[in-house]
């Protein structure tokens, strides 16, 4: 029997192979003209994402996590501040708002959708209301596993409570709610462009995108240390948060690329659903929202489960892996933040810390085959 053939969990080669000679020829056009820094390719894309999004600005940055630093910088957050995320994402998420002096008051999730659960939410700000000693400020929600948030509900929170919204679209490039694409439904949005996510360059990136000029004009100031109209005029403390001219050349040879990569992805999706939808917890979609599917997760039954199918993946030469194995309010670094939080301890977060033990995440980006599709739901469901 012929080995079959290797499947990837991202797959960035496939794709490289239908745009080389663009990507050369754009790094080429950059040792040209030499301008690395905020050359015009920088310029280019930003408008190309900005259409791409349907928002009035994009600008590019450094990466998702300086994307959101920069978002909260320009609101002024702070010491005394609460910002309220997800316990259940990625690190960076958290380590911002602590990085700036803020406070992460983690918020649980939702047990089908992944994401932020807002009646958690609407329960902790109320909490950190009661006791006074720290500001709701700003609410950064996560587009887990590339679902969007249900924004509407949350914004409607959010205005109650005179909250900024971020929207954390790191894994979520390209989706989109009711028709209206990621990168308006927020007053700011994060993308990043690190390799692995549906929009990847190759090295760091990231792109803020916003409706909102004024906001724009602070990002592009503050990813250049705070600068003003003329180079050498600082205006506020910022840092070196920009986007090189040679990922943002990467980017371009790959952004006519991405609408037809978001369709294979959903295609792969519905290959899972169908091979899987009868055995296990598959993602949820729900009406008006298309998923980037940017990561395919499913819930096993326990920990144990997981473990079998793991292995039996491994067995047969299937990757797999696991986003995220710890609730980021149990993480060393988070524990002391989250403790003192809310007075005499923060409420339980269950869903969050149950999640953590039955999650995996499957081979998902747009060069699946229907026959690779296949081949991993058999590894999942053999021992099942
Ligand atoms: C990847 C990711 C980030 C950080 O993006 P970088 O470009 O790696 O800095 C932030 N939030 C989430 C949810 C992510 O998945």
């Amino acid at each position: 029997m012929s080995t079959p053939r290797p499947i990837a969990f991202f797959d960035m080669k496939a794709q490289q192979a239908l745009i080389r000679d663009q990507i050369e020829a754009g790094i080429a056009r950059i040792l040209d003209h030499g301008r690395f820094i905020q050359g015009p390719e920088v310029d280019q894309l930003e408008a190309q994402l900005a259409a791409f999004c349907g928002a009035g600005h994009a600008v590019g940055v450094s990466s998702g996590t300086d994307a959101i630093q920069i978002a909260l910088m320009a609101e002024g957050i702070g010491p005394g501040d609460a910002v309220f995320l997800p316990a259940f994402t990625y690190t960076a998420t958290a380590e911002v708002p602590l990085l700036l002096g803020a406070t992460p008051v983690f918020v649980d999730v939702d047990p089908r959708s992944f994401n932020i659960d807002l009646a958690d939410l609407e329960r902790r700000i109320a909490l950190v209301q009661q006791e006074g000693r720290l500001k709701p400020r700003a609410v950064i929600a996560v587009d887990l596993y590339g679902l969007p948030v249900d924004w509407p509900a949350l914004n409607a929170i959010a205005e109650r409570h005179g909250l900024f919204t971020l929207d954390d679209a790191a894994q979520a490039f390209g989706g989109a709610l009711q028709g209206k694409r990621l990168g308006r439904w927020a007053h700011a949005t994060a993308c990043s462009f690190y390799p692995t996510k549906t929009l990847g360059c190759y090295g760091d990136g990231g792109a803020l995108v916003t409706e909102d000029a004024g906001r724009a004009e602070l990002y592009r100031s503050l990813r250049t240390h705070g600068e003003g109209k003329t180079r050498y005029e600082v205006l506020r403390t910022g840092m070196n948060g920009r986007l090189d001219s040679i990922q943002a050349a990467i980017l371009l040879a790959k952004l006519p690329l991405l609408e037809g990569e978001l369709q294979a992805r959903a295609q792969a999706a519905q290959w899972y659903e169908a091979a899987l939808g009868n055995r296990v917890q598959t993602p949820q979609q729900y009406p008006g929202a298309e998923s980037a599917w940017g990561i395919y997760t499913i819930l096993l039954p326990d920990e144990a489960a997981r473990a079998r199918v793991q292995a039996a993946m491994q067995q047969a030469g299937v990757p797999s892996a696991i986003y995220y194995p710890k609730p980021l309010h149990l993480q060393p670094a988070y524990r002391a933040a989250h403790a003192g939080s809310i007075a005499g301890g923060p409420p339980p977060l269950p869903v969050a810390e149950d999640l953590c033990t039955r999650c995996l995440s499957l081979p998902m980006h747009p060069y699946l085959t229907q026959a690779d599709v296949a081949r991993v739901a058999e590894a999942v469901m053999k021992h099942l």
